[in-house]
């Protein structure tokens, strides 16, 4: 049984993700510390890309942009 790849995410640019054995901590691009699980189920992130948890539906911090939220 293949153990699935797992990811570490920023949770406020979404420009930023490692890999979850990576020792960053801290997203590179806006410094913002990384999260490694769903904050919601605590179930791993397996897709860097995915804007929702597949396990709870929960939408992972910073994944999904509402207009005007670009400032920082
Ligand atoms: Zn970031
Ligand atoms: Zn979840």
């Amino acid at each position: 049984m293949d153990i699935e790849q797992s990811y570490k995410i920023c949770p406020k640019c979404s420009s930023f993700f490692c890999g979850i054995n990576e020792p960053d901590k801290y997203c590179s691009i806006c410094g913002e510390e990384l999260i490694e699980a769903c904050l919601k189920c605590g179930q791993p992130i397996t897709n860097p890309y995915a804007k929702f948890c597949k396990y709870c539906g929960e939408a992972y911090p910073g994944r999904i942009k509402t207009k005007n939220q670009f400032n920082i």
